[in-house]
């Protein structure tokens, strides 16, 4: 398994307030850095070189992508306005919690090439699995519109070059917030089936208007929206998984599987609150890797830097097919909503069954 890296990724810098709100109120002390730091990034390079997956893994370098590249998914207007934002002066917001800064240009492009350069690996069949540890996330973004921490689409990026070259591709999505981008870019497209599986959020302003229900279905029924009730946990994430999306992928039959791999649907996420653990990404590693051959993994979400690092390398565990989990999980201890009322996932998930496309819906 090959990890891809760019050192501009910790360029961007999204600066400080309340959280991810510009200016600090006057009740708060000392403002906190925007939650989509260079910090995390950081901290999720150091879990897998230094835990104990680390001999499994073989770093790459990355590379900055062509303005042509980024046009594949994204509007040559937009992506003027962005460069233009990125030259400042100063930090400039693009919606409420999206900002760049005179380091975001590059470390856009830096996460576009390398996402792009880790498909490229696993196109190529020097790997089967490649992941793109990148910053800033992409799931949010959509052809002409930044939005919730994203600038542009890696995730769409690597899905659009492998369809570009003939090949059927899926893109599933965990991390806790819809892929609302990734599903406005391919929308009305039946080449490329997109799935997303996060916690019932809705719209959340003029740049996010999808709301991730389960009747967006786009064009041929090719986009799949698993929405699970807060706080579901580890069981009901696996259930949809197995009882819906990964049952739809495989009679999809893509070459190749892209996924947005966000960790902030854990226990511990203040941006998120579906209550995974360690635990439940070392499974849906798993269940990826018996799924597909060929797997191109790119970074979302993860705002609690240090769970989400043990989850990337719990995550990490599972793709390599390890027999015994390598690290103990010291904080997982709440318990799992979808264990104590089942009813409940089963409810969301007749709630996808509903809507989806025959020729996708599960055999039973
Ligand atoms: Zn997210």
């Amino acid at each position: 398994m090959e990890i891809f890296w760019h050192e501009d990724c910790l360029e961007h810098d999204a600066g400080e307030g309340l959280w991810e709100l510009a200016g600090t109120p006057e009740w708060l002390d000392e403002p906190e850095r925007h939650p989509e730091s260079a910090a995390r990034l950081r901290t999720f390079r150091h879990a897998l070189r230094h835990g104990p997956v680390a001999p499994h893994l073989t770093w790459r370098e990355g590379r900055a992508a062509t303005l042509d590249e980024l046009a594949t998914v994204h509007s040559v207007e937009y992506l003027e306005r962005l460069r233009e934002a990125c030259a400042g002066p100063g930090r400039v917001a693009l919606d409420a919690n999206t900002v760049v800064g005179p380091g975001s240009w590059p470390a856009v492009l830096a996460a576009a090439g390398t996402t792009l350069e880790a498909a490229r690996a696993v196109l190529d069949g020097r790997t089967r699995v490649a992941y793109a540890l990148v910053r800033p996330p992409g799931h949010h973004a959509q052809r002409a519109s930044a939005d919730g921490y994203c600038l542009v689409n890696n995730a769409a990026l690597a899905a659009q070059a492998a369809a570009s070259a003939g090949l059927r591709v899926a893109v599933l999505d965990w991390d806790v917030h819809h892929g609302n981008g990734t599903q406005d870019v391919f929308f009305d497209r039946t080449d490329v089936l997109t799935a997303s599986i996060h916690m019932r959020h809705g719209a959340w302003g003029p740049n996010h208007r999808q709301t991730g229900a389960p009747d967006e279905v786009g064009a041929g029924g090719r986009n799949i929206n698993v929405e699970l009730s807060l706080g579901a946990g580890d069981a009901a994430h696996l259930r949809a998984l197995d009882e819906v999306v990964l049952p739809a992928l495989r009679r999809f039959r893509p070459d190749l599987l892209v996924c947005a791999s966000g960790f902030d649907g854990s226990a511990f996420d203040p941006n998120g609150r579906l209550s995974l653990t360690a635990s439940g990404y070392r499974e849906i590693g798993r269940r990826v890797a018996e799924f597909a051959d060929r797997v191109v993994l790119t970074q979302e979400g993860g705002y609690l830097r240090g769970y989400a690092a043990l989850c990337l390398h719990a995550l990490v565990e599972g793709l390599l097919r390890l027999p015994e989990p390598l690290l103990e999980d010291p904080l997982a201890y709440l318990p799992d909503d979808s264990e104590i009322n089942p009813e409940r996932t089963t409810a969301d998930l007749a709630a996808v069954l509903t809507t989806m496309s025959g020729d996708l819906r599960p055999l039973v």
